[in-house]
């Protein structure tokens, strides 16, 4: 396990003013398993891989999400 810059937060812990929820502060995170993407074999087209809250921060309500379509 290693860990590194929180990508998000560039570092800082916080966005925008808010706690950076990715790093939860920490202003690290464990290694980069989070942003590998993971296809499961038999995963049919047209499929959306949908990653919670790991768009880009917003000012207002949650974050947005991340989402792979396959084709
Ligand atoms: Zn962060």
């Amino acid at each position: 396990m290693y860990t590194q810059v929180c990508p998000r937060c560039q570092g800082r812990g916080k966005i925008i003013g808010r706690k950076c929820h990715l790093c939860n502060a920490q202003k690290i995170i464990p290694g980069v398993e989070e942003f590998t993407l993971r296809i499961v074999p038999g995963t049919q087209s047209n499929s959306d891989l949908r990653y919670i809250n790991m768009g880009d921060e917003r000012m207002q309500g949650a974050p947005s999400d991340i989402v792979f379509q396959l084709v």
